[in-house]
């Protein structure tokens, strides 16, 4: 059985805990290999590499740190697609949605490369008398990042990517889930010149998670997953004087104005809806058509597509989505549905009962579709991260603003529309991070920021863009006088530059 151990000083070690966890393959339910979960003091080991590379890492100047980046996007695109497969190959997705993760990771570390313009301080000449004031950004020094399985590439680069190229060692603890690409990313960093130490892997569960939690040596902490764990991060690590910020859970719903283009409306919600069998922070959960025609179009539209989707194994390029993740999440969606039918929602598309010849105990389930869901059922109000849609239907516009505003969570939003007036009205009212204008995955490229409102974001940064270069550097503002012979006395009032 293979073994996927932790990266430490720039090579892999092995796990010396005796505790593991299996890695399986999605497809057939087979346990592929299994990850070494560390204990405290391999996770100690691991900081004390990212401490002592740490100094000389921040001395090297940026355009030096930029040089690594750019290299290391030479090194992933001669290897997208091996790299593409073995990340399918864990976490079930297909090919082309693999390749799209990776992508998207690259875009960040495409922004990285930036950094000696992004780390640039500011100036002010003559702030007083003979007096200048300038103030620059720092790296923090070890600095952290966990992360979930449903992008086991594009998280770890957003987070570790910008942090790096600021400066920072890094510690990244990716899911348990999907390891390999993240352990391979650490690889290909340290081929593109990255010293050893200034980035470690270490796989595990709460044990390492809680030991980069309360190690003083470790200054912030990122962290993307699902929101209870975003919320116990978030206050154990701020309890231990951390920086920290962490992105969780979603319900993001799509709106369907009854002027909207009825057929586009329907792709976006099949892709949005279904794409990586629903296993994404942005996929759209909710369908909100306003009005009862709208509605009866809608879903009339919607049932043959749903029940048409192409499921199968990740490894063939013509289904639309491949397994779920691990068993216990099929079985959790299946849970979810079972709960929908008692709570009295109309089920018009039943998934549960799918099966593939050949690939009878793969994760797979068939795309769901409920009609008539209340926002009082747990179906509509907690997050259940498979290929299931509920669609709300909404007397008017009023109360399809209110929907998703009033909800816990407020990652995405969407609205499809002709009317130029209610678009804008809608972006700026929607209490919602991210919004989407007839366009339902609304995640903002590298150089702006992405974030979650309310139960999907909790510190007040937002992760990639300038927000990334803020969380990751602390500023150090300078007042400076020359000539420092100036001689006027002792001063015992404040300084006022008049
Ligand atoms: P998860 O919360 O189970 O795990 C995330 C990370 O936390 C993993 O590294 C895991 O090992 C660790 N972890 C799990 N339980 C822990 C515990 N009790 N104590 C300490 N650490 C623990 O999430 P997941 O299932 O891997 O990912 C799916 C979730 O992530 C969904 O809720 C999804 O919406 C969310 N997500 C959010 C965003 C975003 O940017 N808002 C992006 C992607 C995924």
């Amino acid at each position: 059985m293979r073994e996927i151990g932790h990266f430490v000083g720039g090579k892999e070690v092995k796990g010396t805990s005796g505790r593991f966890g299996d890695v399986f393959n999605p497809n057939t339910g087979e346990v592929q290999a299994r990850v070494a979960y560390a204990k405290h003091s391999e996770v100690e080991h691991a900081i004390a590499n990212a401490a002592a590379a740490f100094p000389a890492w921040a001395a090297t100047n940026p355009q030096r740190r930029a040089r690594v980046m750019f290299k290391f996007l030479e090194l992933i695109h001669n290897q997208f697609d091996e790299l593409a497969r073995l990340l399918s190959s864990e976490h079930g997705k297909t090919f082309a949605d693999s390749k799209g993760d990776i992508q998207r990771g690259l875009e960040v570390v495409e922004f990285a490369c930036g950094i000696p313009h992004l780390m640039k301080g500011e100036f002010s000449e003559g702030a007083g008398p003979g007096i200048d004031l300038y103030s620059f950004r720092q790296p923090l020094g070890v600095v952290a990042g966990i992360t979930p399985f449903n992008f086991p590439a594009m998280i770890p680069l957003w987070k570790c990517a910008p942090a790096i190229a600021c400066g920072n060692a890094f510690i990244l603890k990716p899911s348990e889930r999907d390891p390999s690409v993240p352990m391979r990313l650490a690889e290909l960093f340290i081929k593109a010149g990255l010293p050893p130490g200034v980035l470690n892997v270490v796989n595990g569960d709460k044990e390492a998670v809680d030991t980069i939690l309360t190690d003083p040596r470790i200054q912030a902490v990122g962290f993307v997953g699902s929101s209870p764990i975003a919320e116990y991060i978030y206050a154990t690590g701020t309890a231990s004087g951390k920086r920290v910020q962490c992105f969780g859970g979603a319900k993001n719903h799509m709106i369907v104005m009854p002027d909207a283009d009825m057929d586009q409306a329907v792709d976006a919600l099949i892709g949005a809806g279904y794409g990586s069998a629903g296993e994404r922070c942005m996929a759209v959960s909710v369908a909100v058509p306003v009005g009862k025609k709208t509605a009866d179009t809608l879903v009339q539209k919607l049932i043959p597509r749903v029940e048409n989707l192409k499921i199968g194994p990740a490894t063939d390029p013509h289904v639309d989505y491949g397994p779920l993740v691990t068993r216990a999440l099929l079985t959790k969606v299946r849970d979810y549905i079972d709960i929908g039918v008692k709570e009295g929602a109309k089920l018009l598309v039943d998934g549960r009962n799918f099966k593939l010849q050949g690939y009878e105990n793969g994760n797979f389930i068939g795309g769901c579709l409920f009609d008539e869901v209340d926002p009082d059922m747990r179906i509509y109000k907690e997050e259940i991260f498979g290929p299931v849609l509920s669609v709300v239907r909404a007397k008017n516009y009023e109360e399809a603003v209110r929907l998703p505003s009033e909800n816990e969570y407020g990652n995405g939003v969407a609205i499809f529309t002709r009317d130029g007036d209610t678009a804008r009205d809608f972006t700026s009212r929607v209490q919602v991070g991210m919004v989407g204008v007839n366009f339902a995955i609304p995640v903002p490229l590298s150089y702006y920021t992405f974030g979650g409102w309310k139960r999907s974001g909790f510190g007040d940064l937002n992760q990639h863009g300038p927000d990334s270069i803020r969380f990751y550097t602390k500023t150090k503002t300078v007042t400076a006088r020359w000539p420092s012979g100036t001689k006027e006395g002792a001063e015992f009032v404040i300084p006022t530059m008049r």
